[in-house]
């Protein structure tokens, strides 16, 4: 090979580097494997799917259930990170797996318990009740497939069961990156749809605001965790 060619060849190489840097989206590492499936994300995709069925009265048991599946990993985070200062690193590495955590958490994240409210919704005829745990049942669904080695046990407490998914929702190994961008622009033409599907100002305000919370969670993501 010529001294041409060679030089070529490596100004190619440092291009194509240069691209792929200016293109590596900053997922957090996975030592912080366990945070939260984006919640504000969850909102959103709830409120489309639950979009027909929706009259903006019932916007709240949607964006709750929505937000309830995660509620328990931000409590856990706020006592271990404020009130106990616990390093970062431990508290994804140590705290998160104590089994009093885990249990905690993944009651919220329980399908039997879920359907036995969603039963016990349909029986006494409350639409309030039915949208709040549909939601979270919804919420589960989205987990379920974009989990590989940190899912929630889904059935505890009748089982310690996880689902290994071949897809993660931030692991670069398994198609993080990708679902990670999928994800965002679904969010944006979920929040683009809503928007305008929304009469009243309270609806549009919710639809802003979440969209705006989702933007500052990546924030935070790519500031602390990445
Ligand atoms: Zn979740």
């Amino acid at each position: 090979m010529s001294q041409t060619t060679v030089r070529e060849t490596s100004v190619v190489k440092g291009a194509i580097a240069i691209l792929e840097d200016s293109f590596v989206w900053p997922i957090p590492r996975p030592v912080f494997c366990c945070n939260p499936m984006n919640t504000p994300a969850h909102v959103i995709l709830n409120l489309l799917c639950l979009n027909s069925v929706t009259p903006t009265q019932a916007l709240t048991p949607v964006v709750a259930g929505a937000i309830l599946p995660d509620a328990p990993i931000f409590l856990f985070y706020f006592v271990e990170k404020v009130l106990r200062q616990t390093p970062e690193t431990v508290i994804w590495t140590e705290s998160y797996y104590h089994p009093s955590w885990q249990n905690f958490i993944d009651l919220f994240n329980s399908l039997p318990l879920m359907a036995l409210g969603l039963l016990m919704a349909i029986g006494m005829g409350s639409n309030i009740g039915i949208l709040l745990f549909g939601s979270m049942m919804l919420h589960v669904a989205g987990d379920l497939p974009l989990h590989h080695d940190d899912g929630h046990r889904h059935f505890f407490p009748m089982s310690d069961w996880r689902f290994s998914s071949p897809v993660s929702y931030w692991d670069p190994n398994h198609y993080g990156r990708l679902v990670a961008m999928l994800e965002i622009a679904a969010v944006v033409i979920s929040c683009i749809i809503l928007f305008q599907t929304y009469d009243s100002l309270a609806a549009k305000l919710t639809i802003g605001l979440v969209g705006t919370s989702y933007a500052l969670y990546f924030g935070y993501v790519f500031v602390v965790w990445a």
